[in-house]
């Protein structure tokens, strides 16, 4: 077993790394750098997003001949990891959600047609997408209760509902809405493309949350009569469910890798503060209870670092690696969680206080249990994985 990282992963992760700290993390001192929302402001962000595709840094998940690194997922997660160490990176590169789940599933499953028209933008940097799927009274944890509907009409379809907390809907000018075309349990799903010129849409209101916000908001939407061509339908009639499936995976294991950046970054602020920090006649970092605290935190991002390679490495093999994603995403959550707390904890006061990125990052970290898919369900699909599969479930190899 070699956990050795390929040459172009480490030469990628190693300028990210430089980028980062030379670039993104001074920035974040400086509130002229935020927009209203907590968010790095937009003419910052365009002038370093310049900055990161000049040096090739970006959409490291995208084939090169589009304009991307063309990367791995294997490859793709220590970078990912890298860029997340300042709250300002993913979206500096490219790589930030929604977009970034979008990119993948489109260059996945898209015509060439729909690849031209919707994903080449995405990727190019000239527009932001969102995916939306979660309903006010339906579908969240489970999308068998999706009320949105797509019906037939002469020239392809006519979608009616309503669907919230669809990230990046205020500024997005390409979706992905997934809706009801019949009852039929697996295959009563479907997929379209739409765009944000439409008539038919509306926004209801952009969502007030208690974390800083990704461009463009967490909004409620909805669905008057917008029709969708038939060209806009994504794979086939019914394949709104294997396409979520599709996407949801990386997608899932992509945040996995950048919340083990931003738990990586929390546990450094916490590590230099108690270097210098004394109590009781003692440097903190002297104190046992303060180890036990730093340590355990360091093995719970170590464990969830394992975990996502894992599963980015069934995934590279054209598995779906549903169990490895679901484990990673519960854990790796959790350590974040963990390794935010423990930093705030150790920096007392001032770890409440907006002098550091800390307390952005607890208000971010909470969502990290809920947002494509809650640890109960996941922790649910693993209980049913391994009745289904026994002895299995714990087999080698790809
Ligand atoms: C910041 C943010 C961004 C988001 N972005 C998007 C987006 O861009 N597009 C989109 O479509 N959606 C988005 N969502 C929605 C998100 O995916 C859903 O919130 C999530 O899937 C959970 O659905 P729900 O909120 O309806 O919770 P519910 O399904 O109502 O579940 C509520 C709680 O019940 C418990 N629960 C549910 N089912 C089970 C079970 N089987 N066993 C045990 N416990 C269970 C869990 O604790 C769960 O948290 C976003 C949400 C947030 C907070």
């Amino acid at each position: 077993m070699d956990f050795t990282l390929s040459d172009k992963a480490e030469r990628i992760r190693g300028a990210i790394r430089n980028f980062v700290d030379a670039r993104l993390i001074p920035l974040e001192q400086d509130r002229a750098s935020y927009d209203a929302h907590e968010n790095i402001n937009l003419g910052l962000l365009a002038e370093l997003r310049q900055e990161a595709r000049a040096q090739g840094l970006w959409a490291l998940n995208m084939p090169i001949a589009r304009g991307g690194g063309g990367l791995s997922l294997s490859e793709i997660a220590p970078c990912y990891e890298e860029m997340n160490r300042s709250i300002f990176g993913p979206v500096v590169f490219n790589a930030a959600a929604p977009d970034d789940g979008n990119m993948r599933v489109l260059e996945q499953v898209a015509t060439e047609h729909q690849k031209r028209v919707f994903l080449q933008p995405i990727v190019d940097g000239t527009v932001q997408s969102a995916f939306a799927m979660t309903e006010p009274e339906g579908c969240g944890s489970d999308p068998s209760l999706t009320y949105t509907t797509a019906t037939r009409t002469n020239t392809g379809w006519k979608i009616h509902g309503r669907k919230w907390f669809i990230t990046g809907a205020e500024a997005a000018k390409h979706f992905i809405v997934i809706a009801r075309t019949s009852d039929d349990e697996r295959k009563g799903l479907s997929a379209f493309l739409f765009h944000a010129d439409q008539p038919g849409w509306s926004i209801v209101r952009r969502i007030p949350i208690m974390g800083p916000e990704e461009h463009g908001g967490h909004c409620e939407i909805l669905f008057d009569g917008l029709e969708i061509p038939e060209d806009n339908l994504l794979m086939n009639v019914g394949d709104g469910l294997k396409l979520t499936q599709i996407r949801l995976g990386p997608a899932r294991l992509t945040h996995c890798m950048r919340w083990t950046g931003l738990a990586r970054r929390a546990l450094e602020i916490a590590t230099d503060h108690i270097e210098t920090r004394a109590s009781f006649g003692a440097r903190l970092a002297d104190h046992e209870s303060v180890q036990g605290l730093v340590g355990s935190a360091a093995m719970e991002i170590q464990i969830g670092r394992l975990l996502t390679m894992h599963a980015a490495w069934k995934l590279d093999q054209g598995d779906f690696a549903r169990k490895e994603v679901s484990m990673a995403k519960v854990v790796v959550a959790d350590a974040l969680h963990k390794s935010v707390d423990t930093a705030l904890q150790l920096l007392g006061a001032r770890g409440y206080s907006k002098d550091t990125v800390v307390e952005w990052m607890y208000r971010y970290a909470r969502q990290a249990r809920l947002v494509d898919g809650a640890s109960e369900v996941h922790r649910m699909v693993l209980a049913n994985t391994l009745r289904r599969e026994g002895t299995a479930f714990f087999a080698w190899g790809a």
